[in-house]
């Protein structure tokens, strides 16, 4: 879609969808850039699931239809594979901690169903005041806490 990648940051696609929306206004353009912004349409290439989720929660219909029969099957391990002593930034990807125990402020920012951390700065720049998936809206908190408190 218009050059955006799975797999990149919120961040990375923000500067990106600036850089199309200086050469083109069009409406189809804007909102392929505004879904690349929102979680929900990252969450669609990741599987199946999530591209059929995406189709019927906003997201373009046929597209994730198609999207969702090439997309493949997900393997049982993935889950485990992917846990990692780590905590990235929602907005950047950067790891928000230098170790376990150093503490960091940042801002958590919550809704019914998910809980993000991110920069204080990046929290700046994530614009979406609604939950894309319980569309309640988000409530920031800044905290000040280590790795180990908060994974
Ligand atoms: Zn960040
Ligand atoms: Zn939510």
């Amino acid at each position: 879609m218009l050059g955006f990648v799975p797999g990149r940051s919120a961040g990375e696609y923000h500067t990106h969808a600036d850089k199309l929306l200086m050469e083109s206004n069009d409406a189809r353009v804007r909102q392929i850039c505004e879904w690349w912004q929102t979680p929900e349409c990252w969450y669609a290439f990741e599987s199946r699931e999530g591209a059929k989720w995406w189709g019927e929660n906003g997201g373009p219909t046929e597209y994730c239809k198609a999207l969702s029969e090439t997309m493949p099957e997900l393997s049982s391990n993935v889950e485990y594979v992917s846990i990692e002593l780590r905590s990235p930034c929602f907005f950047c990807a950067q790891d928000m901690f230098k170790n376990m125990e150093e503490k960091q402020e940042l801002t958590v920012m919550s809704c019914i169903c998910s809980t993000w951390y991110m920069h204080n700065q990046c929290r700046d720049k994530f614009t979406f005041p609604r939950c894309f998936k319980c569309n309640g809206l988000y409530s920031d908190t800044i905290i000040k806490e280590s790795l180990q408190n908060i994974i």
